[in-house]
């Protein structure tokens, strides 16, 4: 071979391996709101039928011990997004502004050649960055003709929220994206948010069954501390009988609810359909004059059936978008995860509503495929977090994880190539006085154990022996059988408070931050 043929040979060997580069995958990321691990069926509680949902497990993997590190709606997000504490990001609670200029995944994909998007519901204030188009909800949004603000200009839609927030995510993936490049979809659905507004075609679904509720719906609270007792999240005590359980007039005192002022934002035939669905059962229970235990019961059964309802028309969308992935040959190179931004008590201790470091509360539904790493029906039983997804996404896309993110790309957990990982989650909650009335706490969970510190007006440890007492009916704290458990858990705390740059100090500048921003 002369030499200028060997030249040219290493000029082509050369150039096809140097420009060979690993395919970054296409990444759909599906948030709901509120969204309960128990609403999916894949979890096996048995209350509802998510086919679709389901699917991303079959084909991927289901996670078991999904958590969260606050769980209300802003802050989850705000460390969705950044891989930090809420203590770091500085979205501690609803009340507080989210610094959009701070680093977040979206904007690092982007700079790293993703087109992103984001749709629906995000719940912070201020214009997303990180995203070539987003279409996000004001605030709560709502879930009929709701308006969005897209791409700065603001515009109503005639509809429904959820279905809405799917064609958008669909137009996007067909119509507005750069097809030469990887995808990044933030797909975030409002419901099933309170106060639960079902779609017209799911107004009746549900009618001809009743839900028994959970075996500690009538909890006294006895064995907890007042945080437990003080709260103001129960169904039967706390609900509205307008906005929670759609009554036009209280059926006891014939009061006026208000919630005509809710339906005033429907169209005429919205409004009918919705009157004809609610009027004969509400009428229904009018004439069987509950009280009591059966009272209570009914309301359950209000509350659950219109929240899984809304979920319905989430699990139609989920559908939509995993077909369009099938006949558009995208399904083997793009990322799905499923997850909501906490969990939600649907009855569990009597009460709706989020915000405890309690089991319901704390975990949150996570379900993930992308066939080229993951197997098939894979459970994942180690402690995962919604702070480990902005660094996984950033591995996935080949892109180096900042020092700073607090989170671990859980690659090699879900792919099964790794298994150490850590054995503890960290957890912070801060609004309080507030609706619902849940009080500041912190606190650790081990796979078996969990320690928690309620301040402020208060100052009580809870630690509960999960494996004993899955349901947390039952305070072991000042238990003496329990003596060493308890110094370990408390050195976990300190240990894991330390490593991710937590205090107490920190918390009393959130107070007061807090109590100064609500007497404005
Ligand atoms: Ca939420």
């Amino acid at each position: 071979m002369n030499k200028s043929i060997r030249i040219y040979l290493l000029i082509i060997i050369c150039f096809s391996s140097c420009t060979t580069k690993v395919e970054q995958p296409n990444i759909i990321f599906i948030m709901s709101d509120d969204h309960a691990f128990q609403a999916v069926s894949a979890y096996g509680h048995n209350l509802n039928n998510t086919p679709n949902i389901d699917r991303i497990a079959k084909e991927g993997a289901i996670f078991n011990k999904g958590f969260v590190t606050n769980s209300i709606c802003a802050p989850s997000r705000a460390v969705m997004l950044t891989g930090k504490h809420s203590f770091i990001n500085g979205k501690v609670d609803n009340i507080q502004p989210y610094n959009w200029n701070q680093p977040n995944f979206a904007k690092s994909l982007q700079k790293g050649g993703y087109e992103t998007a984001l749709v629906g519901k995000i719940h912070l204030r201020g214009e997303p960055q990180g995203f070539d188009f987003w279409s996000v909800l004001p605030g709560q949004g709502h879930y009929y003709n709701p308006v969005f603000i897209e791409n700065g200009d603001t515009i109503q839609i005639e509809g429904h929220v959820t279905p809405i927030t799917t064609e958008k995510s669909l137009d996007w993936l067909k119509n507005k994206r750069d097809q030469n490049k990887p995808f990044l979809l933030l797909y975030h659905q409002k419901a099933p948010h309170r106060n639960w507004m079902t779609e017209e075609k799911y107004l009746t679904l549900f009618d001809d069954k009743t839900f028994d509720p959970p075996s500690n719906f009538f909890d006294n609270y006895e064995g907890r501390g007042r945080a437990a007792k003080e709260q103001e999240m129960k169904i039967d005590g706390h609900g509205y009988w307008g906005h929670d359980f759609k009554f036009l007039s209280d059926p006891f005192t014939g009061e006026n609810t208000n919630f005509d002022r809710q339906l005033s934002r429907l169209t005429e035939e919205q409004r009918t359909k919705w009157l004809d669905a609610y009027t004969p059962k509400n009428n229904l229970f009018r004439s069987m004059n509950l009280e009591g235990k059966e009272l209570a019961v009914w309301k359950f059964n209000r509350y659950i059936k219109d929240y899984l309802r809304t979920i319905q028309s989430i699990d139609d969308g989920v559908g939509e978008i995993l077909d369009y992935l099938d006949s558009n040959n995208l399904s083997e190179n793009t990322i799905v995860i499923y997850t909501s931004d906490q969990g939600f008590y649907l009855g569990e201790h009597g009460w709706y509503d989020k915000r405890f470091m309690y089991e319901e509360s704390l975990r949150t539904p996570i379900l993930m495929r992308y066939p080229k790493e993951i197997m098939r029906g894979t459970e994942i039983n180690q402690l995962i977090q919604n702070l480990d997804f902005a660094p996984t996404f950033l591995d996935y896309a080949g892109i180096k994880i900042p020092k700073d993110i607090q989170g671990k790309s859980f690659r090699k957990i879900v792919n099964q190539t790794h298994s150490e990982w850590r054995d503890a989650i960290y957890y912070t909650y801060y609004e309080y006085p507030s609706v619902h009335m849940v009080k500041r706490h912190y606190g650790v969970r081990t796979d078996r154990y969990k320690l928690m510190h309620f301040y402020y007006d208060i100052d009580e440890w809870e630690m509960y022996d999960l494996e004993k007492d899955p349901s947390e009916m039952n305070n072991v704290y000042g238990d003496p059988k329990y003596d060493n458990i308890k110094e370990m858990m408390h050195r976990r705390l300190q240990e894991m408070r330390e490593q991710y740059g937590d205090s107490d100090d920190l918390n009393e500048m959130h107070l007061e931050r807090y109590l100064s921003k609500i007497k404005n």
